[in-house]
């Protein structure tokens, strides 16, 4: 075992950010890369807005607020509330502080700076240690069929509060979005992936859609461990388990697994599904159950170190070479 072997870690925001506070917890300081999707991207009152990016720098800087998982801690909405006095949307709800982030970041972006560089320039002021990079510094869009019609994604999470029956979702420019070569590089010298328990379409599917970064995740000479999401039928919060039903998934750790097939080679899921173990045995996929419901940081780094060994188990079994 190289425990200083970089690990990369895919992510959308809430339960991706979890782990990731978990990993870098338990990993040496900058072994972990964390490549996060940002196709919920968005831009409100002429401010690029990156919401998996925003969540997971402020869980990996300690400022998340803990009861939301999203947002900054004891943040104030002052602005958001004058803005709405002058007619602007407040559907979707940015705090006075996290405002400063969306401002310092369209002010980079508008300078001429990649997504990737205004995101390592915030992480860095933040003082986080671990590396957060967006999933592509080119437009990706996730747009969600509903029989109320094709929407954009915050408006289907956000402003209609994920009540649309989801009958498709489609990642507009995906198929030309380039791989960054940060992505790239963490990938490629990557001795561990893991996809944390983020939404298996709409946070990690966006992901997996970029044809370049797909390519270089086929990496089965490493371990690629995936964690469920999906505990005892039904998600922690959001819309994973609906969106899994309607499009015809089935709603279980074995349901993520599936999607997730191609891209693992062991996965983690809680404790009490662990009925599923001999289901997973019969499709060949190797899985081990664990307390998966992360509360605080004891319970986000335990499970990182319980998806760090089952990766190191599975690459000593693995022939040599
Ligand atoms: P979003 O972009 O904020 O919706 O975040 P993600 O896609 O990363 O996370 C949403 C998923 O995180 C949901 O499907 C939840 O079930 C899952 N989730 C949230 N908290 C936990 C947790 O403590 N443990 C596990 N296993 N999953 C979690
Ligand atoms: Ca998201």
């Amino acid at each position: 075992m190289n425990p200083s072997a970089p690990v990369v870690a895919l992510a959308g925001g809430v339960g991706g950010a979890k782990l990731a506070v978990g990993l870098a917890e338990a990993l040496p300081p900058g072994a972990l890369t964390v490549i996060v999707n940002t196709a919920d991207d968005l831009t409100l009152h002429g401010l690029h807005i990156s919401p998996d990016l925003d969540t997971v720098m402020y869980n990996l800087a300690g400022l998340s607020d803990p009861a939301q998982g999203w947002g900054i801690k004891g943040d104030t909405t002052g602005a958001l509330d004058l803005l709405g006095r002058y007619g602007g949307p407040t559907w979707f709800r940015l705090g006075d502080k996290d405002m400063a982030t969306h401002i310092r970041r369209t002010q980079r972006l508008s300078e001429g700076a990649r997504l990737t560089e205004a995101t390592a320039e915030l992480c860095g002021a933040l003082g986080v240690r671990s590396r957060v990079l967006p999933m592509t510094d080119s437009p990706v869009a996730t747009r969600v069929q509903t029989p109320e019609g094709e929407l954009e994604f915050q408006d289907y999470f956000v402003a209609r509060g994920t009540r649309p029956r989801v009958t498709g979702v489609r990642f507009q420019g995906a198929e030309t979005a380039k791989a960054t070569p940060e992505a790239a590089e963490a990938i490629d010298s990557a001795g561990t992936i893991v996809y944390c328990p983020s939404n298996p379409i709409v946070s990690l599917g966006p992901i997996l859609a970029i044809g370049e970064i797909e390519e270089r995740l086929r990496r089965p000479e490493i371990p690629r461990i995936g964690v469920s999401p999906i505990i005892g039928g039904s998600a922690l919060r959001g819309p994973a388990a609906d969106m899994m039903k309607s499009l015809g998934h089935e709603v279980s750790a074995l349901g993520v697994a599936e999607i997730l097939r191609d891209y693992i080679d062991g996965f983690v899921f809680d404790d009490e599904d662990a009925p599923l173990l001999p289901a997973f045995g019969e499709r060949g996929i190797a899985a081990r159950t664990a307390p998966s419901v992360m509360t605080d940081t004891p319970s986000k780094k335990r499970l990182a170190i319980e998806v760090l060994g089952f990766a190191e188990e599975i690459r000593n079994q693995a022939p040599a070479g």
